[in-house]
């Protein structure tokens, strides 16, 4: 899978994508993404990249010169699926992630001071992401939130395949809440079916505090479900 990313600040995003798990995924060759300064493109000679807002408003808008000629040479004879960073996309989730982690090319571009001139995000955008209701400075850690969630779900890029569909959200649900060494730690013991090797019993747990921790956490997931009559009764019996 291929990511190319559109910003003012290449080196930030380069350099966050060598760090830790996505860094030896990316080594590994899992995933490749080439990280292009939209600054280089630009045709004015002082290299500005943004201009006021004809709406007379505050601030500065990222001008679409550079950014139509950054996709056109980065893109040259492919045509990769654009997206564009923005808080008034719609919010990424793990389903959506796992639908995009099926994609061979994304193009994706971070805005930068009040956004960016709407013409070129009309040409060449496919679909706006928000990582959620609330706006940041940059495209830029949006950018690499989206590509970290989609490069979790890729073949090798973890251990094992069920430490992602395990966890929060693959299946509606939280996960169940999780203990290591040592068994006692201040007066506190872990409980105890973790440690009876019995698989058919862990994984029986394993599903009643996905649903009770859900419950607790987040009760608008669980509205969401279709809970079966033996999970209701585990939910309804929880105190
Ligand atoms: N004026 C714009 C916000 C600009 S914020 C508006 O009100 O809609 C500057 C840039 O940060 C945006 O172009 C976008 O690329 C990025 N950004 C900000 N918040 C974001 C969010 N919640 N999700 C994804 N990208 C976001």
């Amino acid at each position: 899978m291929r990511f190319d990313i559109a910003t003012l600040f290449p080196e930030f995003v380069d350099n966050a994508l060598n760090e830790s798990i996505i860094g030896r995924a990316r080594a590994k060759g899992i995933f490749e993404a080439h990280c292009h300064d939209i600054r280089a493109y630009t045709k004015d000679k002082h290299r500005r990249v943004d201009d006021a807002p004809y709406s007379e408003r505050q601030g500065m808008l990222m001008q679409a010169q550079p950014i139509y000629d950054c996709y056109k040479a980065v893109c040259e004879g492919r045509r990769p699926h654009v997206i564009y960073m923005s808080p008034q996309g719609k919010t990424l989730t793990q389903p959506r992630a796992l639908e995009l982690s099926g994609l061979d090319e994304i193009f994706i571009l971070c805005g930068h001071y009040e956004g960016v001139d709407q013409r070129v995000l009309d040409k060449i955008v496919d679909e706006e992401i928000s990582v959620g209701d609330f706006v940041v400075s940059g495209g830029e850690l949006p950018a690499l939130l989206l590509i970290d969630c989609i490069v979790r779900t890729l073949d090798g890029a973890l251990s094992q395949p069920d430490c992602y569909e395990d966890e929060s959200h693959f299946a509606g649900l939280l996960e169940y809440p999780q203990y290591t060494r040592p068994e006692v730690w201040e007066g506190m013991e872990v409980p105890a079916v973790l440690l009876s090797g019995n698989h058919a019993e862990i994984n029986k747990w394993r599903h009643i505090m996905r649903l009770k921790t859900t419950q607790k956490k987040r009760p608008d997931l669980i509205e969401r479900l279709k809970l079966s009559e033996e999970e209701l009764c585990i939910l309804n019996n929880d105190n």
